[in-house]
């Protein structure tokens, strides 16, 4: 399949994606620093553009890119496009999702394991010199509920291996749940007072969008267990930040993992500060293998889509 075009990368990828979008005849400028400014310039001159998290798809942007027929995101969430405007000059929006399952599924089992023992704590007093066996009593997985909440691609493999670690499995999603899924796992389907009041660990899987911008909020946070562990792996805006520190410094619930906040990086230096947090600089998908995965899943994905729009036109 040969096809023309001009790509830009704006953030960081795998070479593998590159290689094969040069394979297959496009010519990609690569430029992972590239800031807001130089993107309005540039922009104009490319059909695909590539991103990541950082760089910002906004409207502007969208206007500018007068050539554009794709905007890919090496990932999942596509928070950072403005997916309105470009729907409306009939630019396709194309992601990775199949790319971070295992990566940030396992990221989220190392955080429940690491908050539950103690272990980034344990880690810090014994580079320091100190020995603070008696004050690190933790807490099992096994036999414990683990709250899902969104019971998508990531959330149902965490459920997974939870499962094999054999926590409960409870789970709260807008749309159904597949019923050899809920077979697989054993899940128990709540609402979501319910899941938050019975979960002994929550983990957050859902899209930020209007509905789930903060829906753990104080409301929620009061309702859940003292000894309940959040880990949020899917983006900072689906918890109030300032409502969890409120909790978390209260001793309200016990701990929090958080891969993700709703500035990154985070200017909430009081909740990253909290001896109760164990925080990671959004690396859900920082895996070789996803990297890899990622750029070349949407390789493949704008070659097919150019192939067929060239055929089109
Ligand atoms: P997915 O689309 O497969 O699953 C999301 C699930 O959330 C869906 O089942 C959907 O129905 C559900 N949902 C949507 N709105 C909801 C609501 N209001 N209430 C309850 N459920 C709702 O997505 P995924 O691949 O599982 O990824 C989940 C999120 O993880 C992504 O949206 C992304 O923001 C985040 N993520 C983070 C990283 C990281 O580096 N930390 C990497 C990849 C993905």
């Amino acid at each position: 399949m040969h096809i023309t075009g001009r790509v830009l990368i704006c953030d960081p990828i795998d070479h593998a994606g590159i290689s094969a979008l040069q394979k297959a005849g496009m010519t990609v400028d690569y430029c992972p620093n590239i800031d807001g400014k130089e993107l309005i310039y540039k922009v104009k001159d490319y059909e695909v553009i590539v991103v990541r998290s950082r760089t910002i798809i906004s409207r502007e942007v969208i206007d500018a890119a007068i050539n554009a027929k794709i905007i890919a995101r090496v990932g999942v969430g596509l928070d950072n496009i403005d997916i309105d405007a470009a729907k409306v000059k009939d630019i396709s929006v194309i992601n990775a999702a199949e790319a971070a399952i295992n990566a940030v599924a396992e990221l989220v089992i190392g955080n429940m394991i690491s908050i539950a023992r103690n272990i980034t704590r344990a880690d810090a007093e014994m580079k320091k010199g100190n020995w603070i066996k008696r004050d690190l009593i933790g807490t099992e997985l096994s036999g414990k509920y683990l709250g899902l909440i969104g019971v998508g691609n990531i959330g149902r493999n965490v459920g997974r291996i939870a499962r094999a670690l054999r926590m409960n499995i409870l789970g709260y999603d807008v749309i159904p749940i597949s019923q050899d899924y809920i077979k697989e796992v054993g899940l128990i389907r709540t609402d979501l007072n319910t899941l938050v009041e019975s979960a002994d660990f929550i983990s957050c899987h859902v899209p930020l969008t209007s509905d789930t911008r903060h829906m753990l909020n104080a409301e929620l946070l009061a309702k859940m267990k003292p000894s309940v562990y959040i880990i949020n792996t899917s983006r900072g805006g689906v918890i109030d930040e300032n409502a969890l520190y409120q909790s978390l410094k209260a001793d309200k619930i016990a701990g929090a993992a958080l891969d993700v906040f709703e500035i990154e990086p985070p200017t909430n230096r009081l909740l990253v500060g909290l001896p109760n947090v164990i925080c990671t600089p959004h690396i859900g998908s920082q895996t070789k293998e996803s990297q890899e995965l990622g750029s070349t899943v949407i390789a493949e994905k704008v070659i097919q889509i150019m192939y067929q729009k060239s055929n089109i036109h």
